[in-house]
């Protein structure tokens, strides 16, 4: 098991479409061992496989919802059916996203109360999840890192602008930046 760099938002992996996953082997089984230690180091709730520089087709999760139930696993080759966006003015507080691929910012963004995920497990098993509230948004979150999107690609303003300036800040948005769990303390 080996921590992976994270790549910061620039980097072309981020922004473009994943490839899917078509070997279930030990290297997936491996990959995904690294995936689940670096987000638990990092720490975050979610990590999709570009975000290690890997044009792969799944993300890892792992999240203790307000019950104290845990929520974990991995999605290889997902596919994610939305409902509407929901119309309530956006709170701050309480629809505010980070991505480890942003370190250090959040913004607050309007996603879908409830999806249905479907993906495959680490064994090449189908699964389907019906997620609301956090987790849903986790998995939207995660998918959009598969298509090439960023939370932030999706802010509206002044969101948005807040997003850039802070990117344009710290240098980001060319390619050549990440940091490593465990060595660099950037909170996602
Ligand atoms: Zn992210």
């Amino acid at each position: 098991m080996r921590i992976r760099e994270i790549v910061i938002t620039g980097e072309p992996v981020l922004h473009r479409p994943a490839a899917r996953v078509e070997r279930f082997d030990d290297d997936l089984k491996d990959l995904v061992t690294d995936m689940f230690a670096t987000m638990e180091l990092a720490p975050g709730v979610g990590l999709a496989a570009p975000q290690i520089g890997k044009n792969l087709a799944l993300f890892v999760y792992d999240w203790v919802d307000e019950n104290d139930q845990q929520h974990r696993g991995a999605a290889i080759n997902p596919t994610i059916m939305l409902e509407p966006l929901s119309v309530d003015p956006l709170d701050e507080y309480e629809d505010s996203e980070g991505c480890l691929s942003v370190p250090g910012e959040r913004f607050p963004l309007r996603r879908s109360d409830r999806v249905t995920l479907t993906a495959s497990d680490i064994d090449g098993h189908e699964f389907t999840i019906e997620a609301e509230g956090w987790l849903a948004r986790i998995f939207q979150h995660e998918y959009d890192h598969l298509l090439g999107i960023l939370y932030v690609d999706r802010l509206v303003e002044p969101y948005f602008a807040d997003a850039t300036a802070a990117i344009q800040r710290e240098g980001w948005g060319k390619p050549g930046f990440s940091w490593l769990p465990g060595r660099d303390h950037l909170e996602g």
